[in-house]
């Protein structure tokens, strides 16, 4: 196949690229690089089966060629891009998503959307299944990242259903691994960050919100068998390991070897209003129509990601 990749120099779409040209595919990526996420992809460049192209998918995708597969990566999901760049989240949902699917379209291509487990915002189910709607404020400071892809969702179901494109919709939970930013403000890179430079974790107010963190090669098997299926609708793609963030912190002090102890702080932005209290994926429909589950431990992936932080940090 060859496979167009959106936010192809991302975290995940970086991992993403390299799995495709391990399995012998052809690999596009466009990435504007407004996360400065260049070096994710640096040891692809003289591939000869990678291209990379600079581009901002919020205008019209233009490749000459043929293409089998778009995957739609592009957006700012660390709550501390999406607070300091709310149109430009609002945006790439919208008019970037709107781009990849016509440039699918077009193609004849399949279409796959990297979605999230906050399109069901602050769950009032738990853990959540693919049927539940969520409960979101549109209002709300995390509202221009939730609504992006809850906007993205209904766009890709009407190029299902009015225009005839194969597409598929992962609902990716809390992912992590190798290639994340050290400054992009998610819970991962802080507390790796910290304790390998001997800061205390910054652990938000209690500590006692959930989630549950999926190690990066996992889920890259998964979005690989989803584009491989027919499913239409929706799967969360997930580890149900769930735990407290105080937990989360402790488990990175332990793996890390750290001594750099434990800060409570209650930030002063925006940035823990409407914060999800809990979040646990239901990944029974994964289970059933992929055959697919996590493999990797916490302890196995976050001893992997501690490492390549430790050279960065
Ligand atoms: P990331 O920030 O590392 O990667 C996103 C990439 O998109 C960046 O390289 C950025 O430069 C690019 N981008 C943003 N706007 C663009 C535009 N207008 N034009 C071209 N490129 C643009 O994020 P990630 O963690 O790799 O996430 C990848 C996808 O998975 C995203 O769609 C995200 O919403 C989804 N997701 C990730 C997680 C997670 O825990 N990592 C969880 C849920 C959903
Ligand atoms: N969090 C924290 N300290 C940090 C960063 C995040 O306690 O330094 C908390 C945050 O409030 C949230 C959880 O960790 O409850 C996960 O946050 P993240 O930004 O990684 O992603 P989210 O799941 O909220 O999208």
């Amino acid at each position: 196949m060859r496979v167009l990749i959106t936010g192809g120099a991302g975290f995940v779409g970086s991992h993403l690229c390299d799995r495709l040209l391990a399995e012998g595919h052809q690999v596009v990526a466009v990435d504007n690089l407004i996360t400065r996420s260049a070096e994710n992809i640096a040891h692809l460049r003289d591939n000869p089966d990678f291209t990379f192209l600079d581009h901002d998918v919020n205008q019209p995708i233009h490749f000459v060629g043929e293409l089998d597969a778009v995957m739609h990566l592009a957006s700012l999901p660390s709550p501390v891009d999406y607070l300091e760049m709310p149109i430009e989240t609002l945006a790439v949902g919208a008019y970037g998503t709107h781009n990849a699917l016509e440039l699918a379209r077009a193609k004849r291509a399949q279409f796959l959307l990297a979605s999230t487990s906050e399109v069901y915002g602050d769950p009032l189910v738990h853990p959540q299944p693919e049927e539940y709607w969520g409960n979101v404020n549109p209002i709300g400071p995390r509202g221009v990242y939730d609504e992006s892809k809850r906007f993205a969702e209904a766009l890709t179901m009407a190029y299902h259903r009015a225009r005839g494109v194969r597409t598929h919709i992962a609902r990716i939970f809390n992912t992590y691994g190798p290639r994340m930013r050290l400054d992009d403000g998610r819970v991962v890179p802080n507390f790796v960050r910290q304790a390998l430079s001997g800061e205390p974790l910054t652990v938000y107010d209690d500590g006692s919100r959930t989630r549950s963190f999926c190690y990066v090669s996992d889920l890259v098997e998964g979005l690989y068998r989803l584009l491989l299926s027919d499913e239409a609708l929706p799967v969360n793609l997930g580890n149900p390991a769930e735990m407290t963030v105080l937990e989360f912190a402790q488990a990175v002090l332990r793996i890390s070897g750290s001594d750099a102890g434990i800060a409570f702080v209650t930030p002063k932005d925006e940035r823990t209003k409407d914060d999800p209290q809990t979040r646990q994926p239901d990944i029974s429909r994964a289970r059933a129509v992929l055959g697919w589950e996590p493999r990797v431990t916490l302890e196995e992936g976050l001893s992997k990601t501690i490492e390549s932080f430790r050279v960065r940090v």
